[in-house]
C-alpha cells in the first residue's frame, strides 16, 4: 500500500470495462495491488444476487419476479485486492458465485433495471471516496462517468474462451468450444440489454490483451494512472 499516499493517487478512480475473459479481473487486482488502491469487482455483486435468486427458487427469466425480490438479499463486498470477498446475508459466497449455473443465469438477472439500480447505488457508495480500481461492464459509461482513468479491455474471442476454459468453473474445466459458446451468449445479452449495457466509453483507452501478458497489461494501466495524476514513472 506504499503508493496510495502519493498526491492524487489516493483519490483516483480507475474504471476497467470489457467482455468476459478479456482479463479484467487479473488486471484490475494487479493494478490495485501495485498502486495500493482498493478493488471493486462489480460482476461479483451481480453474481451474488443471482446466486441468491437461484437459491430462493426465483425464475431468473421472469424479470418482474426478479425485480420484486431484488431488494431482499443483504450484500457485503470486500475491496481488498489480495482477498476480495462477497457475502450474501452474512454467508461468504465467493466460491459458489463462480459456478456454471450462476454464470449462465447472471446476464438475465443483470438486465433487470431494479437490480442494476440497487447495485449501482452500492457501487457508487464505494467509489465515492476514491482510491479504487473498479471492474465491470458499465463503469466508464454509467457507474463512474467521471472516472480519472477509463480502460476498455478486449481480446480475440478464441483467446478469451481459452483463458476462461483454463480457469475452470468451480473446479470443473469446460471445453474451449463450450466456453466460447457460453461467453458469446453472455456477451450478446450484456451488450444488447436496454439498461446500461456492456459498452466502451467514448473517452476510454482500448487495450487489446490478446498478445499481452498480465504484467504488460498492468504496466500500461498503471502508466495511464501515473499520467493522469502527474506522478512520474514509479509504476
Ligand atoms: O465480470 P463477471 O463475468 O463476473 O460478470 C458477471 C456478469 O455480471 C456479466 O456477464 C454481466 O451480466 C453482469 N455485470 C453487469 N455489469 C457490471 C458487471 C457485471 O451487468 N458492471
Amino acid at each position: 500500500m506504499e503508493r496510495a499516499d502519493k498526491a492524487g493517487l489516493d483519490r483516483i478512480v480507475v474504471a476497467i470495462d470489457g467482455p468476459s475473459g478479456s482479463g479484467k479481473s487479473s488486471a484490475s487486482r494487479g493494478v490495485a495491488r501495485r498502486l495500493g488502491l482498493r478493488y471493486l469487482d462489480t460482476g461479483a455483486m451481480y453474481r451474488a444476487i443471482t446466486w441468491w435468486m437461484l437459491r430462493a427458487g426465483v425464475p431468473v427469466d421472469d424479470a418482474d419476479e426478479v425485480a420484486a425480490r431484488s431488494g431482499a438479499p443483504g450484500l457485503e463486498i470486500g475491496t481488498d485486492p489480495d482477498a476480495p470477498t462477497v457475502a450474501v446475508d452474512g454467508v461468504d459466497v465467493s466460491g459458489p458465485i463462480r459456478s456454471r449455473e450462476v454464470t449462465n443465469a447472471v446476464s438475465a438477472v443483470a438486465a433487470v433495471p431494479a437490480v442494476r439500480q440497487r447495485l449501482i447505488m452500492l457501487q457508487r457508495a464505494e467509489i465515492d471516496a476514491g482510491g479504487i480500481v473498479v471492474e465491470g461492464r458499465d463503469i466508464g459509461t454509467t457507474v463512474a462517468p467521471n472516472a480519472d482513468v477509463k480502460v476498455y479491455l478486449t481480446a480475440h474471442a478464441e483467446e478469451r474462451a481459452r483463458r476462461r476454459a483454463a480457469e475452470g468453473l468451480a473446479g470443473a474445466k469446460v471445453e474451449v468450444n463450450l466456453a466460447q459458446q457460453e461467453m458469446a451468449r453472455r456477451d450478446q445479452l450484456d451488450s444488447g440489454r436496454a439498461t446500461s449495457p456492456l459498452a466502451q466509453a467514448a473517452d476510454a483507452v482500448v487495450l487489446d490483451t490478446t498478445e499481452l501478458n498480465l504484467e504488460q497489461v498492468i504496466d500500461r494501466i498503471c502508466a495511464l494512472a501515473d499520467e493522469r495524476v502527474g506522478a512520474s514513472g514509479a509504476c
